[in-house]
């Protein structure tokens, strides 16, 4: 997941394109892999040791989602994580242009995203339209509930969620970071199973869980 990614490059030069992309490639086009800097306030918070944290988020063009609602939802969620030392320096992104049905995806045109775009560092955060097949409006696969191994590390946000989406992509990230679906039903905590714009908060306990879990799977690195 995190070879050299020059090399994973030329080693696909030698896969025929419809293993890579099932769907047409004229149905996912991946137009640009950029680097966004995060507001140094949001790298971290958290004055004791921080844990850097890289995900790769996913911009699909026409979805409801712009470069700037995604920027906002990240790095108010990265924000969030700083109360547990968890910093996010950059946003990785990524953005697709994708035929219609992308844009509400499916399970199966989930897998085909995740697999369009590899290789990318997971955890994978999509930003999507909608989705006909998952009643919520942000969901998660963990290492435990998904049998595909393209779908294992994904978060998918909804357009519908853009006002809380910061919170919602930091609650996702969290049941990724600790690989648990755990809710917890206490006011104001970001693991309560329905986010509101009051649902922010992370205990110590829940924190140093995260970043234990976080390190074992390799999403966190502890910086000095
Ligand atoms: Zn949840």
């Amino acid at each position: 997941m995190f070879d050299n990614p020059a090399r994973l490059i030329l080693a696909m030069a030698f896969i025929p394109p419809i293993l890579l992309f099932p769907a047409r490639a004229d149905e996912i086009e991946l137009l640009g892999r950029s680097e966004v800097p995060v507001d140094a306030k949001y790298r971290a918070t958290a004055d004791t040791r921080t844990y850097e944290f890289r995900p790769t988020l996913v911009l699909i063009n026409d979805s409801g989602w712009t470069k700037k609602l995604l920027i906002n939802a990240s790095t108010h969620s990265a924000e969030i994580l700083g109360q547990c030392g968890v910093g996010v320096p950059v946003i990785n992104l990524i953005t697709l242009k994708t035929s219609e049905k992308y844009k509400d995806p499916d399970r199966s045109q989930r897998i085909d995203l995740a697999r369009g775009i590899s290789p990318a560092a997971k955890p994978l955060v999509f930003f999507i339209r909608s989705s006909g097949d998952v009643m919520k409006d942000a969901f998660s696969y963990g290492k435990s509930n998904t049998r595909s191994a393209e779908l294992k590390d994904t978060v998918w946000v909804k357009n519908a969620l853009s006002d809380i989406a910061g919170i919602a992509l930091a609650h996702e990230l969290v049941h990724i970071l600790s690989n648990s679906g755990e809710h917890i039903s206490e006011p104001g905590n970001l693991m309560n199973e329905d986010a509101d714009t009051t649902t922010v908060k992370l205990k110590p306990d829940q924190c140093s869980n995260i970043v234990r879990r976080g390190i074992e799977n390799g999403f966190l690195n502890p910086k000095d």
